[in-house]
């Protein structure tokens, strides 16, 4: 069976974004509405001769807190059963937020694997910013940025190594 890597994290950090920037083609939807990715979505990759399946997880539909708790609860337990590697994914821009910290909680019960990827940190500006992401225990976090391409490769190589 082919190794997979499920993307984790609250709404609207860039799951999705990370998704098809990883996979190299827009195949989940990106949305500046939390929530938008229905359904889990999966694609076939390879890198330096390793195969991966990337897993993205999104909304269930939610509007209050309670649900979005529940839709995170969903994701990791998601992720939890069928993942290989997490990737947590977190916002550079908003800095840690309460939810994120939620999502920490439960992956810190996880077995398997978890890389750290603080997305939208468009460019150096924002690596101190990302920094802070550090102490939530997962070890330095990968800085990324799908709009600006930052940093793709060493993301990868770090995904095959974990494996
Ligand atoms: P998801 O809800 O976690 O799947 O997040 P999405 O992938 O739908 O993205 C949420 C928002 O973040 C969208 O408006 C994206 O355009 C934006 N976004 C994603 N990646 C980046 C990035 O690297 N830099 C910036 N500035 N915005 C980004
Ligand atoms: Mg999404």
């Amino acid at each position: 069976p082919v190794p997979q890597i499920v993307i984790v994290g609250r709404p609207n950090v860039g799951k999705s974004s990370v998704f098809n920037w990883l996979a190299g083609t827009k195949i989940s939807i990106v949305d500046d509405q939390p929530g938008i990715t229905r359904d889990r979505l999966t694609h076939l990759m390879s890198h330096e001769d390793r195969f991966f399946e990337l897993v993205d997880t999104g909304g269930m539909g939610f509007n209050d807190a309670d649900n979005l708790t529940k839709h995170i609860e969903e994701q990791i337990s998601m992720a939890i059963e069928s993942a290989d590697l997490i990737l947590f994914v977190l916002d550079t821009r908003t800095g840690l937020l309460p939810m994120d910290q939620e999502v920490a909680k439960r992956l810190r019960l996880v077995k398997v694997p978890v890389i750290c990827l603080t997305n939208k940190a468009d460019d150096h500006t924002f690596d101190s910013a990302a920094e802070d992401f550090h102490r939530l225990g997962f070890g330095a976090p990968i800085k990324v940025s799908t709009l600006q391409n930052r940093n793709r490769g060493i993301l990868l190589n770090r995904i095959i190594d974990s494996l």
